[in-house]
């Protein structure tokens, strides 16, 4: 999911409108924005859909009025998958004894299923089947004074990841979980300020980026400034790798460099680990492409645009059902025929899930006549679910937890078939030394199965890590 909110501006819903269309990559089932007028008090819309489908009219915008909103776009990983239903679209608002407050997650909460039954058996009474719901009915539940206190002592309850953005009639709130698993940051336009997930949202309204929120902050923005502070027990952060090699979109900043860098060093990293004698390097646009732009420059072997992407496509992977994701390949990516015929090519994507894409683009480009497909991937095998925030399948669907490269190869009938190293990627994310097998920078629980956060609600369900 993606989140944004701002503080101290005129009309805040135009600038929330434009942050989560430049976040649309992070969700694209649903949004909704929340605003409030010191006149008129809250306001909220939620739809399904885009936001340049639903946020755009001026006659929408009117709805929204006041200097203070926040807003989400949502991409389904807990709570009912694949039909997402309109009350577990968010934001989700309260009503508390000191007023209203709004709060919108990126994440998944680990412990949501046994919150959500103590709750229930204490008295809540549950609007959606969201996990993110339970940090409202933890805030109801508080004795503290103000939203803020509310907030922290309901997020000290909760386990998992979450980088929330909330909203009182005066105050944008930002906290990130104590290993900082998903992305936040702070940015400046004029005397107001900016919470997004990614720097690309700051960038669209012409606000200055200011610095990421660390793992385990909390900061509260008014008018008058930002405070912040560090309610958990510090930890070493765990920044979600896979950001860096899929989700995050390659114009925004995370560490200190464009994550298109990144992704560029993925490709010569998989270069080196991997090289290949071929006659051109294609992505499979374009998650791909910055990896496969590496891996040319590194190998020398001539860059081509071999896979067509048509443009009003979402991605693929992110419909939930998988009908729609079969489909998805062929109505959404073409081989550039002309290109192709009688080479030997070599194919970059950043990861292998359920296999689907790379079966369907190894036909397409033998079918235009390849001499030789080559398959390089950006990414260790996936192997293991996500609990974090990722919508990966069930560890059963992961084609990477029942074979072998060697088997993943023969299944998909190319001539070659390599991932990046665990080791690799992180030298290509900036950890010269590789992973530390004692203390990990990132979470890589998807490619190494060690997770940060034991994953409570699944591990009860009978889950084996
Ligand atoms: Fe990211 Fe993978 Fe960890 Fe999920 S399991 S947070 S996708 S690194
Ligand atoms: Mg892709």
């Amino acid at each position: 999911c993606g989140v944004f909110g701002v503080v101290g501006v005129a009309d805040a819903a135009n600038f929330v409108a434009l942050g989560l269309h430049a976040l649309q990559h992070r969700g694209q089932e649903a949004g909704g924005i929340v605003t409030h007028h010191t006149d008129t008090g809250f306001h909220q819309v939620r739809r399904m859909g885009l936001v340049r489908d639903n946020f755009t009219s001026a006659s929408m915008m009117e709805k929204l009025p006041g200097g203070i909103g926040i807003g989400h776009v949502r991409y389904s990983t807990a709570g009912a998958k694949g039909q997402t239903n309109m009350r577990d679209v968010q934001p989700f608002f309260g009503e508390f004894s000191m007023g209203g407050a709004a709060i919108a997650h990126n994440g998944n909460i680990t412990n949501a299923l046994s919150l959500r039954k103590e709750l229930i058996e204490r008295g809540s009474i549950f609007q959606s089947t969201s996990d993110s719901e339970c940090i409202i009915h933890l805030m109801a539940r508080s004795m503290g004074r103000n939203i803020p206190d509310r907030m922290e002592e309901a997020l000290r309850k909760v386990e998992g990841a979450f980088s929330v953005v909330a909203m009182t009639r005066t105050k944008l709130i930002g906290c990130r979980d104590p290993l900082g698993v998903r992305p936040l940051v702070l940015g400046k336009i004029g005397d107001g300020w900016v919470l997004a997930s990614e720097t690309c949202a700051l960038d669209i309204i012409g606000a200055e980026f200011v610095r990421e929120i660390e793992a385990g902050e909390m900061v509260v923005a008014t008018e008058r400034g930002v405070e912040s502070h560090f309610p958990f027990r510090r930890q070493k952060s765990r920044f979600c790798i896979f950001e860096h090699v899929y989700f995050s979109r390659p114009d925004s900043q995370l560490g200190g460099r464009s994550v298109y860098e990144t992704r560029e060093a993925i490709g010569r990293e998989l270069a080196k680990e991997a090289p290949v004698d071929a006659d051109l390097v294609c992505p499979v646009p374009d998650s791909g492409t910055p990896a496969a732009i590496g891996y040319s420059l590194e190998s020398g072997i001539p860059y081509a645009m071999g896979i067509i992407r048509n443009n009003y496509m979402g991605r693929t992977f992110i419909e939930p059902t998988e009908q729609i994701r079969n489909m998805g390949v062929r109505l959404k990516l073409n081989v550039n025929r002309a290109l192709i015929k009688g080479k030997r090519v070599i194919l970059v994507d950043d990861s292998v899930v359920r296999g689907t894409t790379s079966r369907k683009i190894k036909e397409m480009i033998l079918d235009a006549g390849a001499a030789e497909v080559h398959f390089r991937i950006a990414s260790p095998p996936t192997a293991w679910p996500c609990f974090y925030g990722v919508d990966t399948p069930e560890r059963e669907k992961l084609l990477a937890a029942t074979m072998s490269e060697d088997e993943m190869c023969k299944h998909l009938g190319v001539d070659s078939l390599r991932f990046i190293s665990l080791d690799g990627l992180y030298r290509a994310v900036g950890e010269a030394k590789g992973r530390d097998a004692n203390a990990p920078a990132y979470c890589d629980a998807c490619f190494s199965g060690e997770y940060p956060v034991a994953p409570s609600d699944m591990i009860e369900q009978g889950f084996r890590s």
